[in-house]
């Protein structure tokens, strides 16, 4: 099988080193991080996004990365019989910082590929047997397509777009805040 499988949250952990960082800017936790769409979710400006990005990608922050839990064995064990390919919505300019964080964890795979963007990220998962993605988004426009997709379960995948659970009234209010912004 060709196996699409996508970076941050499912080999890396993207968002314990990106937190540090958001934090300089508003208060919060993993829990919080409800979207990767940021600025709906968080109480952050537009403005102050954009330096956080800025500040995030001129500290290299993809070359030092954990690794997401018992990623390392499980690509070990896909990869004896199913073609790998890594999908993510990075930017094409940090493929060589991903290339070498891969190589430097001996993340065994068969072809990477950075897309700069979602829609390039879905038409190379729609030619996948099989995706493993942590965007909700991602995983209803495949599964819309008749892709399987394995969801990694995060408090930014069990959002949805008009269904969104809440755990209680102060995940309640702020997603109303989101909606009438
Ligand atoms: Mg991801």
């Amino acid at each position: 099988m060709k196996i699409g499988i996508d970076i941050d949250g499912i080999i890396a952990d993207f968002v314990s080193s990106f937190l540090p960082y958001l934090n300089k800017y508003c208060k919060c936790k993993v829990e919080d991080i409800v979207s990767y769409d940021f600025e709906k979710n968080i109480d952050i400006s537009h403005e102050n996004i954009e330096k956080l990005w800025k500040e995030v990608e001129s500290n290299k922050i993809y070359s030092d990365l954990s690794l997401v839990k018992n990623s390392k064995m499980a690509l070990e064990i896909l990869a004896r019989e199913n073609r790998i390919y890594l999908i993510s919505s990075r930017k094409k300019e940090f493929h060589k910082d991903t290339l070498t964080w891969l190589r430097r964890n001996k993340i065994p795979f068969d072809r990477l590929i950075l897309t700069n963007g979602l829609k390039d990220k879905i038409s190379s998962m729609k030619k996948c047997d099989i995706v493993i993605e942590d965007s909700l988004e991602v995983a209803r426009i495949l599964e819309a397509q008749g892709i399987p997709v394995l969801l990694f379960e995060y408090p930014w995948s069990r959002i949805g777009k008009k269904i969104k659970f809440v755990k209680n009234w102060k995940q309640a209010i702020k997603q109303i805040k989101a909606l009438s912004r």
